[in-house]
């Protein structure tokens, strides 16, 4: 499915890619919602329903992804909250096998994440994931999501890489939509970002972005052209 021979610059996402999204889902829509009510002394459905309201407000913005703002806009502390259930954040299957193979290839491997600093601090404590990074790249620095095709120009900027030659791996379409506006070549998405949920339907999707369950499918050691 994936011609390593053509890569150069492999691009990875975080949440729901390398990372199980259930972390993330959980947080947003259990421990949150509980902490929130009980904080402010409120019934939990009245603090999910007022939760929802804001948070779809913002969904494919930078707010969405920063802690700052959620913090004042709620006024909680989000990251210490997080922090109360960070057992949950762990690799999805596969994955330190596949990063561990491509460190033993010559691939530039970078991470590009929505994630602010402040949760990406605390993934990093909780997961050994920055020992397979060449860079971490948050789309906070630029203060632009990923979501905005102007994004990857910027990244260009501070690490140069050649789209035809570049791979993109995200759970998310409008995400990888905005990379093959920019001319991003390679994109694979992946079906199974929360270990809790079903698979993602992509009926309708688009051709061009491949799809897997899992990084097994595409060890670059089953690739017999390297
Ligand atoms: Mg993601």
């Amino acid at each position: 499915m994936i011609n390593w021979r053509e890569i150069k610059t492999v691009l990875l996402d975080m949440d729901g890619t390398l990372l199980d999204l259930h972390f993330d889902n959980y947080f947003w829509l259990e421990h949150l919602p509980r902490r929130f009510a009980e904080l402010n002394d409120i019934p939990e459905t009245e603090a999910q329903s007022s939760l929802m309201q804001k948070t779809e407000a913002q969904q494919g913005h930078l707010n969405w992804y920063c802690l700052d703002y959620w913090s004042q806009e709620l006024s909680l502390d989000i990251t210490a909250l997080k922090r109360e259930i960070k057992h949950l954040i762990k690799f999805r299957p596969h994955v330190e096998s596949f990063l561990e193979e491509l460190q033993a290839t010559d691939h530039r491997v970078v991470l590009v994440t929505n994630a602010h600093r402040g949760s990406l601090d605390l993934k990093l404590e909780q997961v050994h994931l920055a020992k397979y990074l060449d860079r971490i790249i948050s789309s906070h620095d630029f203060k632009l999501p990923k979501e905005n095709p102007d994004f990857w120009r910027h990244v260009q900027e501070i690490e140069p890489f050649d789209p035809e030659t570049t791979l993109l791996i995200d759970d998310s379409e409008p995400v990888l939509r905005s990379a093959k506006a920019f001319g991003i070549k390679h994109l694979l998405t992946i079906l199974l970002p929360d270990s809790q949920k079903p698979r993602r339907n992509r009926q309708d999707a688009d051709q061009d972005i491949k799809e897997i369950d899992h990084f097994n499918e595409i060890f670059p050691s089953n690739d017999k052209r390297i």
